[in-house]
């Protein structure tokens, strides 16, 4: 079992040298690897600390031209880690990152710009509290589903990232929704999320799943065994696994 690409790579066109590598020390290692495709895909801009700055997604993609030219061996997409930002499901995608990326990945991260301060209280500090108070786990847990959910129904995601990881999601909702948009559900290798139990209860669904890197230094790209093993587990049949051969 082999991965044959990876959509989930940080560069160093995140901010505060969030990923390390270069893209084009991105794409030697992954042709090095053997890797088919890849997807460039830093934090959108409304994170923050590490997101890409607004004004360099362009940059970006004029960077994966120049080397989709240079290393035709490869195919090379740019995306973002889109991030969301408020329990409408409002992102950081925007008309910029539209334009310019192949491939839209979103997420929730901790370090996003909320919308309202009421937002940023249920997403930061109410989780937080759930994490000792059963009633308000469950009652985060349905606000967090929703926003997610949301976002997926308001904007065309490819794939989503590390479901469940930071704040508790109801999977089984968000698996139902996935099958509805078409969104690929990101066990992250990085990341304990998908874990075994949830990819069993997101399995009942029509969805398909890729198995993400997560990386933000070259030598982690390609790097699939926590994700393979999670899959293995949940005895998901792995053909679902749309980029593993
Ligand atoms: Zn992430
Ligand atoms: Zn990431």
């Amino acid at each position: 079992m082999k991965l044959v690409a990876d959509y989930h790579i940080h560069s160093t066109y995140s901010r505060r040298n969030h990923g390390k590598s270069t893209i084009e020390e991105i794409v030697q290692k992954a042709v090095e690897i053997g890797l088919e495709e890849i997807a460039v895909t830093d934090h959108g801009p409304a994170h923050y600390l590490y997101g890409i700055g607004w004004n360099k997604i362009k940059e970006a993609k004029d960077k994966v031209l120049e080397m989709r030219e240079k290393y035709p061996e490869i195919s090379i997409l740019l995306g973002v880690e889109a991030n969301i930002l408020d329990y409408k499901g409002t992102t950081d995608i925007c008309d910029e990152v539209m334009r310019y990326c192949d491939i839209i990945l979103c997420g929730y991260h901790v370090g996003a710009l909320f919308s309202s301060v009421g937002d940023a209280w249920n997403f930061a500090v109410m989780n937080r509290i759930g994490r000792k108070n059963a009633a308000v786990f469950e009652k985060m847990k349905e606000k967090n589903t929703q926003a997610v959910v949301n976002a997926m129904n308001k904007y065309k995601i490819n794939i989503l990232t590390h479901p469940g990881d930071k704040i508790p999601v109801n999977i089984d909702l968000i698996a139902m929704t996935a099958e509805k948009t078409g969104t690929i559900l990101e066990i992250n290798n990085s990341h304990s999320h998908l874990n075994a139990e949830e990819i069993r209860i997101a399995a009942k669904y029509n969805v398909k799943f890729a198995i993400n890197s997560d990386s933000h230094i070259k030598d982690n790209i390609g790097s699939f065994a926590r994700g393979l093993k999670a899959a293995t587990d949940a005895e998901l049949d792995l053909t679902r696994i749309i980029n593993l051969k």
